[in-house]
């Protein structure tokens, strides 16, 4: 079977989180919320959908896989998904080490994935070796709210939909505790503040202050991403567990993010860091190392199906990060069920997508 077309497809979607919207990160806006589809077709008829990581990102990556993916991946034959990926990888290393081309392999990766389960007629999970699907637990992932009365609402009303497990977006100790009163203490509570300090002395005054709070993790405290060695220092200092690794760009920085003992958690991001098949490898080595492991999946499209498959055919109990909004429309349909904070798989073959061309037409951007 032979790659005839790979495009990107880049849809905004309108959403709530049922707050105020989110003002605008470092370089992008949270008006809507971005898939970056990596469509796929093949010669025998069979098209594959996968995910690469966009968000700000979203218009490098779309030339990453236009202009270079596309480019190398036309034409080639994918019965052997070991023998392709890892070739386009190394003729792309001088910029699939980490960023977009390396999203663009991912996203690849993932579409692969689903056109090998079409193809033998098998859910992708059960590639995997899963033998059956079950319910996933996921934990709502919230937007930042930056008040605490925001975060009151929102962080009640993910409990009252049934997730046992909150992941905050905050920086400051009255807003993580306005959300620990707002949820009571049987729910764990993670907070995640993308690389937000720059010094030991800031994150270890932060964690004296919030560790009253119960925190599961404490997620991507310090900037920039790659300071391992000093993440491991503050780490020795404190008493909240360190969570970090969606920023990763290929297996062996998560090498050396594990062996620097820097965190609790590895969270590799499935649409970073080699698809399914770099998420499966991550695993596998995150538990030699006896390192948990928290995949980074606050995707909407392909990317969070695909994390869904992985963590149904592993053996650990893995909680699935899932981002808390509703969605305006959904490209996806109804592939995924959630339900009492659990995600439902279905089995039907490949990733079991259930895409809406006619919402994608609407909403997509390029
Ligand atoms: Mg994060």
């Amino acid at each position: 079977m032979k790659i005839t077309n790979v495009e990107p497809i880049l849809v905004s979607l309108p959403y709530e989180h049922g707050a105020p919207k989110p003002h605008r990160n470092s370089i992008g806006s949270w008006n809507t919320l971005d898939i970056l589809f990596v469509k796929v077709d093949t010669d025998a008829g069979i098209t594959g959908w996968g995910e690469a990581f966009g968000h700000a990102s979203s218009p490098v990556t779309v030339s990453a896989i236009s202009e270079i993916i596309s480019k190398l991946a036309v034409g080639r034959e994918i019965d052997d998904k070991g023998i392709l990926i890892p070739d386009l990888t190394r003729r792309t290393q001088s910029m699939a080490r980490g960023g977009p081309v390396g999203f663009a392999l991912s996203g690849l990766d993932i579409a692969l994935w689903d056109i090998a389960g079409k193809a033998a007629n098998k859910p992708v999970w059960n590639l995997l070796g899963g033998s059956k699907t079950k319910p996933i637990p996921a934990y709502a992932s919230l937007f930042r709210c930056t008040t605490p009365e925001a975060i009151s609402i929102v962080s009640r009303k993910a409990v009252e939909c049934g997730y046992k497990h909150i992941k905050l977006h905050e920086h400051d100790p009255e807003t993580i505790a306005a959300a620990r009163r707002a949820i009571g203490p049987n729910i764990s509570l993670m907070v995640d503040t993308n690389c937000f300090w720059t010094s030991a002395e800031e994150i270890i005054s932060i964690c004296e202050k919030i560790q009253r709070y119960d925190i599961k993790w404490l997620e991507e405290p310090l900037y920039p991403a790659d300071s391992y060695d000093l993440l491991a220092e503050i780490r020795k200092k404190t008493k909240v567990p360190f969570a970090a690794g969606e920023n990763l760009g290929n297996f062996n920085d998560l090498r050396w993010l594990i062996a620097s003992s820097a965190v609790d958690y590895i969270q590799p991001s499935i649409a970073k860091i080699g698809g399914i098949t770099g998420l499966l490898k991550s695993a596998e080595f995150a538990r030699q190392k006896s390192v948990k492991l928290a995949p980074h999946s606050p995707y909407l499209g392909p990317a969070l199906v695909a994390a869904m498959h992985v963590i149904t055919a592993m053996p650990e109990e893995i909680i699935c990060e899932h981002r808390f909004c509703e969605l305006g429309e959904n490209p996806i349909g109804q592939t995924i069920v959630s339900k009492n904070g659990h995600l439902h798989l279905t089995d039907k073959p490949g990733l079991g997508l259930d895409i809406d061309l006619d919402v994608i037409q609407k909403f997509r951007r390029n």
